[in-house]
């Protein structure tokens, strides 16, 4: 460069040279060049199964909490690796039920977005014992690796990038129908006026739920549930009543086929993609459900959650529609009780003969559990039982199913 500069002809040039350099130090600054590249933190902690091992061995090996949340948590990130019984396959690798993190060099709160100090020291302790028993390598200050059991904090997003932008949105959320697609809603009656619903389809995403076999053709649990909540959110709609449909489906409305074509590229409302880790997945959509009742508790009488799935059982039982609800909470009870009983009568007026064995039971699952506003949780039969299949491939009855939810619900609110 200097020979250059000596150089009067080359002058100008070895300026532009200089002052090029400066603007691209200024534009890409080493570190976001080389961010990326060096984070080679791995995203999961994982294990071995060991001969005789079970799900408390595991957890007990990581120094986790040996209860029914932890076996929860441990079930769901791991959902698919179990044999027929719930055990574990020995020689398989588990992922535990803990986020890896990086550390921001400051503090545990400021990696963690957290204000609480007696949950930071409660992290700290964690990260200590397992570094000390060297079932983690190396100190999270110096590695930069944090561990979060999930039984301390668990963080409800995948990329943890998103969780520090999360938005604190406080206005109400916005009603959009373009989920229905092409298909025309027509107001038929006020009833359910000053209502909101939330509506959960089962599954969706990278989840396509339980799978039955017809025909040579894959049956899709979210497929159908998606299908009949669709149905049932536009005749809610055309009642009088509002609707978030939690998630979306960017291609399918209501579809008029027996067979439903498989997609997995649904989104959240909010437009967010869907969590391949299924804990994350449940908690995506209990956040949304709650952030979007907070926002709207002044602009509804009433609000309400569904959701909807269709169960798998061994192929030969039959199971009619029923219903979960939240345990001690009166008003999911006594819409749950309402749904069964419209139910029952339709199928007596409609099928005589046939008699109809739903039932109604409290259940601890997540959703409900998660969630504040009154909840059920609808379903729909068994996708394996051929009988059953034919309740939910023809598009008739998936319509005559909606039809009666939304009486049922009519009827609940209409008192
Ligand atoms: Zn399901």
């Amino acid at each position: 460069m200097l020979e250059l500069i000596k150089n009067k002809k080359l002058f100008p040039l070895s300026i532009f040279l200089l002052l090029a350099l400066v603007y691209f130090q200024i534009i890409f600054p080493k570190n976001a060049w080389t961010q990326t590249a060096t984070v080679s933190i791995p995203a999961t902690v994982t294990t071995v199964a060991n001969k005789g091992n079970g799900v408390l061995d595991l957890l007990g090996r990581f120094k986790l909490a040996k209860n029914m949340q932890n076996i929860e948590y441990f079930q769901g990130i791991n959902s698919g690796s179990f044999d027929r019984n719930g055990g574990l396959l020995l020689g398989n690798t588990y992922i535990l039920p803990i986020k890896i993190v990086r550390f921001d060099g400051s503090t545990i709160r400021s990696t963690l977005n957290i204000t609480d100090f007696d949950l930071a020291k409660k992290i700290e302790n964690y990260n200590l014992e397992v570094e000390k028993t060297k079932l983690k390598k190396g100190h999270y200050k110096t590695t930069k690796e944090l561990w979060v059991p999930f039984e301390i904090l668990l963080l409800d997003s995948n990329d943890f990038a998103d969780f520090n932008k999360k938005k604190t949105s406080k206005r109400e959320p916005q009603v959009d129908y373009s989920f229905l697609k092409d298909a025309k809603i027509s107001r038929t009656s006020k009833d359910l006026e000053g209502v909101a619903f939330y509506i959960i389809a089962g599954h969706g995403g990278p989840d396509p739920g339980a799978i039955g076999n017809r025909d040579g053709f894959e049956l899709h649990e979210h497929e159908y549930a998606y299908d009949v909540s669709a149905r049932l959110a536009k005749r809610l709609i055309e009642n009088g009543a509002d609707v978030f449909m939690i998630i979306q489906d960017p291609n399918d409305g209501i579809r008029d086929e027996q067979i439903l074509r498989n997609g997995g590229n649904e989104r959240m409302i909010n437009g967010d993609a869907i969590s391949p880790i299924q804990i994350e997945r449940l908690k995506q959509r209990t956040d949304i459900v709650n952030d979007y009742a907070q926002r709207n508790t002044n602009k509804y009488k009433h609000q309400a959650l569904i959701e909807i799935h269709i169960d798998s059982r061994i192929t030969d039982r039959r199971v009619d529609i029923f219903f979960y609800h939240r345990s001690g909470c009166a008003r999911s009870v006594k819409l749950s009780k309402d749904l069964l009983n419209t139910i029952e009568e339709k199928y007596r007026k409609a099928q005589p003969n046939r008699g109809y064995s739903g039932t109604v039971s409290a259940r601890d699952l997540f959703t409900l559990r998660n969630t504040t506003i009154p909840a059920i949780f609808i379903e729909l039969g068994n996708i394996q039982n051929p009988a059953d299949q034919i309740r939910i491939i023809e598009p008739n009855n998936r319509q005559a199913i909606a039809n009666w939810l939304c009486d049922g619900i009519i009827k609940h609110f209409r008192k």
